[in-house]
């Protein structure tokens, strides 16, 4: 059985400390916003990961491997 830890960034994170993943990249409008076109993920304690799209992926097909969410067809796409 796959271990359910994805490294996103440089941290090593338990899938089920997951509580959503963004579909859209972050944009708030602020000047000083450090996480622009970063990828958000929010984590369970009040915290959350800023990646990129590839590792936004990659956290989504973790997360749907994990959760076996069931795919009438297509399994091909994980
Ligand atoms: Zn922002």
């Amino acid at each position: 059985m796959d271990s359910p830890i994805i490294k996103i960034d440089d941290k090593h994170v338990p899938l089920y400390r997951i509580v959503w993943v963004s579909d859209v990249p972050h944009f708030c409008g602020e000047d000083d916003c450090m996480h622009e076109g970063d990828y958000e993920i929010r984590l369970d304690v009040d915290d959350s990961i800023w990646t990129n799209s590839k590792d936004r992926d990659e956290t989504l097909k973790a997360l749907n491997k994990w959760c076996s969410d069931p795919r009438p067809e297509g399994d091909d796409w994980i």
